[in-house]
């Protein structure tokens, strides 16, 4: 397991991906999700030039601040329980699963500064996944604008659990759609700019079909 020999090969996949596609490089982040690894493999990490770390639960993600804290930009990417939001929001740039008005509300009461949200949407509509369904999407927004803490930077989804890649291709071209459309509303608190899509499995058709941040766990630094 060398993680610096991991990343040469995924920034090679995307540059493959940005030429198929006729992107930028430089428009796509890797997320490296430390979230079943050790402090020692996500210096590595970071060591190997990666500058954002992912983490789903709230004790990973403290272990691994207290360690780094701002050598890493920091995004909490897992469900996130209403009670727990005082623990991280101080120390987060990006939440990825912005998926409820209560979280909203919640990260309004305890933010001291503008909170860099994702909504996550459940594009491929199974019952085991979190998130805001696209037709309620625009309702959403709109009512997360009361939370002036709260900003909309971009969405994100996860793709459905397939081999089938035309099916993860779908979900991802139709949450770039659901952007654009959120893009359209032109809510000053809604930028909407970015989209999160994308892991070990299935990263190469994201950025094809749009993705800036992408979310890398075992490909990257392992799962153990
Ligand atoms: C674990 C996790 C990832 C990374 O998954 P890999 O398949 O290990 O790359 C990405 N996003 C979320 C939300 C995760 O929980």
């Amino acid at each position: 397991m060398n993680v610096a020999t991991n990343l040469l090969h995924i920034q090679n996949q995307i540059e493959q991906s940005c030429e198929a596609s006729g992107r930028l490089v430089q428009e796509v982040n890797i997320i490296a999700v430390t979230k079943n690894v050790s402090v020692e493999t996500a210096q590595d990490a970071v060591e190997a030039g990666i500058l954002h770390l992912g983490e789903n639960r709230n004790e990973g993600f403290l272990e691994k601040w207290e360690y780094f804290g701002d050598k890493a930009i920091w995004h909490f990417i897992g469900s996130l329980q209403t009670k727990k939001v005082k623990h991280i929001i101080d120390k987060v740039d990006y939440i990825h699963s912005l998926d409820r008005m209560s979280l909203a509300e919640e990260i309004q009461k305890r933010a001291s500064k503008k909170v860099k949200c994702f909504i996550q949407v459940n594009v491929s509509g199974e019952e085991s996944k979190h998130g805001i369904s696209p037709s309620e999407l625009s309702d959403f927004i709109r009512r997360v604008g009361e939370f002036e803490l709260v900003e909309v930077v971009g969405l994100m989804t996860m793709a459905p659990n397939t081999d089938d890649k035309k099916l993860i291709r779908e979900c991802f071209s139709r949450l770039r759609e659901l952007k654009n459309e959120v893009q359209a509303l032109g809510l000053p608190f809604a930028p909407c700019r970015e989209l999160s899509m994308g892991m070990s499995n299935d990263y190469d058709i994201a950025v094809e079909e749009g993705a800036t941040f992408i979310r890398i766990g075992t490909l990257l630094v392992g799962n153990k």
